[in-house]
């Protein structure tokens, strides 16, 4: 199962003859191949949980892949792939009655892991490949970063790569219904200063990127 967010990212997986299988909720799914299906969720971790569970409970996948983009808390280049190895939400806060920052209650995790064997086998991909990558941790939360505040608070607390609004959502409701997963994502701007167009003129590339590099790890296990 391959999860995108928006229309934008999935859209260099699909041509004209592409089967649409189902539209639930607002989330559209798409076959791709006999053994692969995608679906495009929406933004923000609400839609993001809600794609994840209807994808687990309509389809049964081996195993989920979130594929799109995100800002960058390091000095990468635009179109970097990183290869999250964990994900926390950096807007889960219930630190004023005792928890720490970035908790998530019931399960009661702060970071949630990718799965190992999916996360080696792409940094194989994206080498052979001669893509440039690195490993590191992903935020996902509710907000385009943008400002200096807040990267640097994420970076501080989380020790963060690379920011986003999905991830680590989609992370929970796979821990949760013991669904392995990992993700790819491409550097689509900064998350500082004018990230609007940073963001709109490579928004589109960059997600092609990290599609590509899924279709080849599909292929390279088929
Ligand atoms: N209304 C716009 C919203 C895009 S939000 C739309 O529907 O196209 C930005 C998307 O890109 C989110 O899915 C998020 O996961 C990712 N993203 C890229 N850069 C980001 C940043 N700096 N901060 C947070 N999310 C970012």
């Amino acid at each position: 199962g391959l999860l995108y967010a928006m229309k934008g990212e999935i859209e260099s997986m699909l041509t004209e003859d592409t089967p649409l299988l189902q539209e639930k909720a607002g989330v559209s799914f798409y076959r791709i191949r006999e053994d692969i299906i995608a679906c495009c969720g929406g933004v923000g971790k609400v839609n993001a949980a809600m794609a994840t569970q209807l994808f687990i409970d309509l389809y049964r996948p081996d195993l989920i892949l979130n594929v799109g983009v995100a800002g960058c808390f390091e000095d990468l280049p635009i179109g970097t792939l990183v290869l999250p190895d964990r994900f926390m939400q950096h807007d889960m806060d219930t630190s004023a009655v005792g928890d720490p920052v970035g908790l998530i209650s019931g399960i009661n995790m702060i970071e949630l892991p990718a799965d190992t064997k999916i996360a080696d086998e792409l940094d194989r991909v994206c080498a052979a490949a001669n893509v440039n990558h690195r490993l590191g941790v992903i935020a996902s939360g509710d907000q385009f970063v943008h400002t200096t505040e807040r990267r640097v608070w994420i970076v501080s607390t989380f020790n963060a790569s690379a920011v986003e609004m999905e991830a680590a959502a989609i992370a929970q409701v796979c821990f949760v219904n013991k669904i392995p997963f990992a993700a790819i994502r491409v550097i689509s701007d900064e998350a500082s200063g004018d990230v609007k167009i940073d963001y709109m003129t490579f928004v589109k590339a960059a997600a092609a990127t990290s599609s590509d590099i899924a279709l080849r790890w599909l292929r390279a296990r088929a």
